[in-house]
């Protein structure tokens, strides 16, 4: 069969492939456990493609759709998801397999509460209403019908806290995208007693695979290289990346499943590889069924990873308004993508991250949002774009800053900032005044009522960092009251409303 007639029959086979999708099943992949028509095709074919194998870089473009709330909250952060991109391109470089974001259209923002938490009803809607011709979408939400992801409706569909940079949910989904099935395939959903020998078929009249290989092409996951394994929930691997589960083959051989390989089950860290047989199957995929994503033979220019991003303000300890400023950088050459951060500390890291922005085509951004008071913090910017995903320079340009409240209107709403929860308060129940300041100071602390009657009278010691003051509220009565901080620096001034 010449490549002009696969493909003439692949035609048939999509249309075949549209009636027969099916709603996937929730597990930690709710990947249908269905073998699609496409690999039974290739199953009676891949003769053909074995005779055309080439080394070959495929490129593959990816549109990251990333779903918030309806009030365009919560998005999963985009350099996250490029840093996922380039996860996937670590674990398809064997295949000679890379993915790039498409140029010009790396990312779509989707405000939408009922895909951001969705059943497979709200995730068809999502695929059906936003799906991109001819490249790879992949959508990021809080919950994807119950799963870490999804591959269906020629989709991918991520959790977005199986989407860290330890995790291998993209690559076992691409991998689904691109025709595989589980190693555990026709054992989806089923529950099974190990200690006994497996019968010889499962789940839908599905041939369980052998260890002595006699129907490895045909059983399971049609694969020979990667062995039988029947284990269909989350499993732990061992020293030799093998489960610590015992199985017993319909033949009563006793074997342990291989926890290294990407469409198992094993947990993420055990997991990083497609067998030879998988690559050749999702080459052939991509030579196929997803031939349109074939655009472009070579990836344009990357950003050099040892260039740092040059800051141009705030740097060398500039003072700015706490809650209101602008971090500006220059241009990387060939740079699209810059991922923005301000830390509590220049170690940076998540723990100590106050701020995290992925920006495209800009080089500044504006902080407004209620950031630490008198505080010294540090920010940094790494570089990407779409043709080049990963950065993994660590010798980044670091920015010095310092908050202040510069439109204070005396010293000590300069050096003290003061938040106030809940509020309103049932009267009884004890409210919280955070006080940050940034040095060790005495002062007065007054709670007034309406009338300007004190009603309540306390000394203060506050210290650096956080102070967090109980204000009691069984002596007032329901009403509006002004809490006041004084000291021989000013006045700071709260008012706090309190509730039957
Ligand atoms: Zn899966």
């Amino acid at each position: 069969m010449s490549f002009k007639q696969i493909i003439l029959s692949l035609t048939l086979l999509c249309t075949a492939l549209s009636l027969r999708a099916q709603q996937p099943a929730a597990n930690w992949c709710g990947t249908s456990a269905d073998i699609t028509p496409w690999l039974e095709w290739y199953r009676d074919h891949r003769h053909e493609f074995v005779q055309m194998r080439s080394d070959d870089m495929i490129y593959v473009p990816v549109t990251i759709h990333i779903v918030g709330t309806d009030e365009g909250l919560n998005h999963f952060s985009l350099e996250k998801a490029v840093q996922a991109v380039c996860g996937m391109n670590e674990h398809f470089a064997p295949a000679n397999i890379g993915f790039y974001l498409f140029p010009g259209d790396p990312v779509r923002y989707i405000n939408n509460t009922e895909w951001f938490e969705h059943q497979y009803s709200g995730g068809a809607q999502m695929i059906q209403d936003n799906n991109i011709p001819d490249r790879l979408n992949a959508y990021i939400v809080s919950d994807p019908a119950g799963a870490c992801g999804y591959s269906w409706m020629n989709a991918i569909v991520l959790k977005s806290a199986c989407s860290g940079t330890d995790n291998t949910t993209w690559s076992h989904e691409a991998g689904h995208h691109f025709s595989l099935p589980h190693t555990f395939s026709g054992w989806e959903n089923t529950d099974w007693n190990y200690a006994q020998p497996a019968p010889s078929t499962v789940g839908d009249n599905r041939l369980v695979e052998r260890m002595d290989g006699s129907n490895c092409d045909i059983a399971g996951d049609f694969f020979c290289d990667t062995p039988p394994d029947y284990l269909n929930d989350r499993w732990q691997c061992d020293d030799n990346q093998e489960s610590n589960q015992l199985q017993i083959d319909p033949d009563s051989v006793s074997f342990r499943s291989d926890a290294s390989f990407l469409m198992s089950y094993a947990s993420d860290y055990c997991q990083s590889r497609f067998s030879l047989e998988q690559i050749d199957a999702m080459r052939a995929n991509l030579e196929t069924q997803h031939a349109s994503y074939i655009q472009v033979t070579d990836l344009e220019a990357g950003v050099d990873d040892n260039l740092q991003v040059q800051l141009v303000s705030p740097i060398d300890s500039h003072i700015v308004q706490y809650n209101n400023f602008e971090l500006v950088w220059n241009p990387v050459p060939h740079a699209t993508i810059y991922a923005v951060e301000i830390c509590l500390y220049p170690s940076f890291g998540e723990q100590v991250r106050l701020f995290y922005k992925t920006v495209y085509n800009e080089t500044s951004v504006t902080v407004a949002q209620n950031i630490l008071n008198n505080r010294t913090l540090y920010w940094r910017v790494r570089a990407y774009n779409e043709w080049d995903v990963c950065n993994p320079n660590d010798n980044l340009q670091v920015g010095i800053l310092k908050t202040r409240n510069i439109s204070a209107t005396n010293e000590l709403e300069r050096v003290v900032t003061a938040e106030l929860s809940p509020n309103p308060v049932v009267a009884g129940m004890p409210a919280l005044l955070n006080v940050t300041s940034d040095e060790t100071m005495n002062a007065k602390l007054h709670i007034t009522d309406a009338s300007g009657r004190i009603c309540v009278q306390q000394e203060l010691r506050i210290y650096p960092g956080e102070n967090k003051l109980d204000i009691e509220t069984n002596q007032l009565q329901a009403g509006v009251y002004i809490i006041s901080v004084q000291n021989d620096k000013g006045l700071l001034l709260k008012r706090l409303v309190v509730t039957e």
